[in-house]
């Protein structure tokens, strides 16, 4: 008689084999580099978003010394859409890390993994097993959903009793056999079954020892994070147009919102005029600027609503100071990495030129 602990494992591995994806692109040739891209990349993500990133990803940087030799804008370029932007620059230090300082090859422990630049517990199980067929448990929020819901666990993961909880449940059930499988297998469950809303339980393995499906009290579990409201904050971003149809964008600091991205020179007022690079302004007759429809964008703690004001430059539009500034035409086909909201307005302004 199996161990309530094998059995789950067993009831999970035999619904993957029937059920499971087993055709995602980085789910064939399983190296640490890959399965490393795609873990990174589904994070906070879904995975039909993902397939198109990956794949360009790989046709570019096909391995880790690629894209430890490439230029950060050029690895934005290649994340621009796929938000949370510090994943990228992280991904692309720690490329230079493994290169640099293991030759190339990636640890071979958790413990190693993690000291690499945005690789966290989680990941660093999910690289270990599928790529290298290491015991480690994972906990993302699929697997947080998964294991609340089949314990009834109470409370919101993110607090640490609760994911300490957690973490020694999952750790408890990773076995020893077809880790890979299992790490996929259990990712797989919560994104097609257990999902957030509305979980398929009449098609889950574990319907008969699942607590919350017993009990009637899925829709309780996981526990959610007190609400609280987003502050609003406001600013007028400049779209300054030259008369080659090019607009006017600012790289942004390393740190901070959109760190390293090219987004429109920004102040606080639609009235005043930030620093343009040492470019001269034509203002308009009669000094009334054009302002855009205003656009909102939402990061986890605030909103920021951005009015996007018209403007033309001058006879001076030689950029002044070149290293932080540059010309970017409405084709897109400069490779650069944009802020996700000012993409969007490039795109529009790009189908009304
Ligand atoms: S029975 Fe339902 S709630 Fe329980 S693990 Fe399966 S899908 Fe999730």
């Amino acid at each position: 008689m199996p161990s309530n602990k094998t059995l789950f494992s067993q009831q999970l591995l035999d619904w993957f084999d029937q059920h499971g994806r087993h055709d995602l692109p980085w789910q064939t040739d399983r190296t640490p580099y890959r399965v490393w891209v795609s873990e990174i990349m589904l994070q906070q993500t879904q995975v039909a978003t993902v397939i198109p990133y990956f794949e360009r990803f790989m046709a570019r940087f096909a391995s880790v010394d690629a894209l430890a030799a490439a230029q950060t804008d050029q690895v934005l370029h290649l994340w621009t859409g796929l938000g949370y932007y510090a994943r990228a620059r992280n991904l692309h230090k720690a490329a230079k890390t493994v290169v640099n300082s293991h030759a190339g090859v990636f640890p071979q422990t958790v413990e190693g993994l993690m000291e690499l630049d945005g690789i966290g517990q989680s990941t660093a199980g999910a690289i270990a097993a599928i790529s290298m067929g290491v015991r480690a448990p994972i906990l993302d929020g699929n697997v947080k959903r998964v294991l609340a819901r089949y314990h009834c666990i109470a409370g919101w993961p993110e607090q640490s009793a609760v994911k300490k909880q957690l973490w020694e449940i999952a750790e408890s059930l990773t076995p020893l056999e077809r880790v890979a499988d299992y790490t996929q297998a259990i990712m797989d469950l919560g994104a097609t079954l257990c999902t957030r809303s509305k979980p398929a339980c009449q098609s889950c393995p574990f319907q008969s020892d699942c607590a919350a499906y017993q009990q009637e009290r899925t829709a309780e579990f996981p526990g959610k994070k007190a609400k609280k409201t987003l502050p609003v904050k406001s600013v007028a971003m400049f779209v300054v147009l030259n008369d080659a149809g090019e607009v006017l964008l600012q790289k942004r600091p390393d740190t901070g919102i959109w760190g390293s991205l090219y987004s429109l020179p920004e102040s606080p007022e639609t009235d005043s005029l930030p620093q343009l690079g040492g470019i001269s302004i034509s203002e308009p007759a009669g000094g009334k600027r054009e302002k855009l429809e205003p656009i909102r964008h939402s990061f986890s703690h605030y909103h920021l609503d951005i009015t996007p004001v018209c403007l033309r430059a001058g006879k001076q539009d030689e950029i002044a100071e070149t290293d932080r500034w540059l010309w970017y035409p409405l084709d897109h086909s400069l490779e650069v990495g944009l802020a996700a909201p000012v993409k969007k307005l490039l795109s529009k302004l790009a189908k009304n030129s």
